[in-house]
């Protein structure tokens, strides 16, 4: 116990990584730090956690500290800056990349969710910011060529510094096709071993970091997603990549052992990152709960990683069970008064546009809790026919307990959508044949009312008896056996949420980027004036 633990410890502080390095004996230090998944949380939650005017406070405070001690500094991004929360998303992030600028960022990866936007929006986001979106593994499938900025050189105080985007090839899956159509998504492993030796001839780079966006997963065991973070640095020379800053899999990245994570990491706790074939890894959870800051020592061509800290934004500490306490991790962090001022009127607008009037509906839309745990109800009716619109499906589901109020008549609001779907289900569909949609209703039909299970169902007909359904049509037609029907459904209820089979292990299974209140905001806004007879329950 106590040997291995000795062990950990020496590999932990003697690991370093070679690095074909100038002739250069001088000692010099690094102080790397970073966040990712952004996702829309310029502002700071409800309970004051995170957001980005004390994110500012802490880092030019560890900036300061840094420089104190002779340290350069370099603060990344792993990306996904876009989609999560409405009053970022409905101003396409502005408020992020301005307040990511402010802080002082020298780079970030590009991640999935940059994607949700067509591609000229992240172009004048790019314009917004005043630090490079990095990515060398996306490329034009007509030209060829790179479509964004591949890496980045830093000469900071002495020190050469490489750093290079990768981003999640899942992109090309998971990203709305009509945007990332005319991309490829290129295998991170084969570009890196291209990229780097031509880095490291041109350049002659003091470190070489990887910014990216393609997950960490423990072990190499990325199971449905694309390789990640742990797979790339394995799959390199040893030295050829010294630091990896990542994101996607929007955990803190703790280690207990090797190849073994800290399932007991939380806020305030300490945080040792994966270090694979001389790698360093390192992940800061999500949403700028943290800000990561990892200390380097370079001497001789050795880097050395001194010290490392998840330093948490002004989160409450939690128990055992992940629960919020009283008392924070953290000594309370003072909002930058300046960015706090630019990001105000953003705040403001936001919320001022989630009030504002997507759409009108003529009758009230059910959804009260008594009505759509027992009975089909108009509402959901409505919010099928906007998720089979959104993938093309022939028929949907939702269960009851995914709608969680009505829409009254009149004006409809982003906030009443909000209502509806607080969740942020993503919207998903599979393609079924007729006999396995037939296995599927035979256990989903027959969830009992009064509870979230409850059935509600848009194109689809059955007659139930005794526990056994029959006489299933679909679209008005008998359903055949050998033929392949698409069924939308919620990430929630196709994860087994509620008790439903699970599709997501299904090949045929398909999540899409967009969330369930994304989707029902486009149809209303597309369908509007809304005539509740077109959803009456028949
Ligand atoms: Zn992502």
């Amino acid at each position: 116990m106590r040997t291995s633990f000795l062990l950990l410890l020496l590999t932990f502080i003697t690991a370093c990584s070679q690095v074909t390095s100038k002739t250069d004996s001088e000692v010099r230090y690094l102080t790397v730090l970073h966040t990712n998944d952004n996702h829309g949380r310029f502002w700071h939650n409800e309970h004051g956690e995170y957001g980005m005017a004390a994110r500012k406070t802490l880092i030019d405070q560890l900036r300061d500290e840094a420089k104190a001690q002779g340290h350069s500094v370099l603060l990344l991004s792993g990306g996904d800056i876009n989609t999560g929360i409405p009053e970022s998303d409905l101003q396409l992030a502005e408020p992020d990349f301005k307040g990511m600028s402010e802080i002082g960022y020298d780079a970030m990866a590009i991640g999935n969710h940059e994607f949700d936007n067509p591609l000229k929006v992240l172009d004048t986001q790019q314009e917004w910011a005043n630090f490079p979106f990095l990515s060398a593994n996306i490329f034009d499938k007509t030209t060829n060529k790179p479509s964004y900025q591949q890496y980045k050189i830093f000469e900071k105080d002495g020190l050469t510094i490489a750093v290079i985007g990768f981003t999640t090839t899942d992109t090309a899956k998971i990203a709305n096709p009509q945007y990332v159509g005319g991309l490829e998504f290129k295998k991170p492993t084969t570009v890196a071993a291209s990229l780097l030796p031509e880095i490291q001839q041109q350049h002659n780079p003091d470190i070489t970091i990887a910014v990216t966006h393609m997950g960490h997963y423990v072990d190499s065991n990325f199971g449905v997603n694309a390789p990640g973070d742990v797979t790339l640095a394995r799959s390199l020379p040893k030295g050829m990549l010294d630091i990896v800053v990542g994101g996607h899999s929007q955990e803190p990245v703790c280690m207990a052992g090797e190849n073994k994570a800290d399932e007991a990491f939380s806020p305030g706790k300490k945080c040792r990152p994966d270090q694979q074939n001389g790698t360093w890894i390192m992940q800061a959870h999500e949403w700028g709960k943290y800000v990561g800051k990892a200390e380097f020592k370079l001497e001789n061509g050795q880097l050395t990683l001194l010290s490392y800290e998840l330093l948490p934004v002004n989160l409450y500490k939690q128990d055992s069970n992940g629960k919020r306490l009283t008392e924070l991790a953290n000594e309370y962090i003072e909002a930058d008064q300046t960015l706090k001022s630019i990001l105000q009127p953003y705040q403001s607008r936001g919320e001022k546009k989630i009030l504002g009037k997507l759409g009108y509906v003529n009758g009230k839309l059910e959804g009260d809790r008594s009505k759509a745990r027992f009975q089909q109800v108009n509402i959901a009716r409505l919010i099928i026919s906007a998720q089979m619109e959104a993938v093309n499906a022939d028929f949907g589901i939702i269960s009851g307990g995914g709608i969680r109020d009505s829409i009254q008549a009149g004006d409809i609001s982003y906030k009443d959508i909000l209502k509806v779907h607080p969740f942020k289900n993503r919207i998903a569909y599979v393609d079924l044949s007729g006999q396995q949609v037939l296995d599927y209703f035979a256990v989903v039909a027959l969830f009992p009312p009064d509870s979230g299970a409850y059935l509600q169902y848009k194109n689809i007909s059955f007659a139930k008896k005794d526990g056994q359904i029959s006489n299933v049509k679909i679209n008005g037609e008998a359903i055949k056996l050998d033929k392949t029907y698409r069924m939308s459904v919620n990430s929630y209820n196709a994860s087994g949420g509620d008790g439903y089979p699970q599709l997501t292990n299904n090949p045929n299974y398909a999540p899409s980027s967009k969330t369930d209140s994304e989707v029902l905001k486009q149809y209303i806004e597309a369908h509007t004036p809304i005539d509740i007879a077109d959803y009456e329950v028949n």
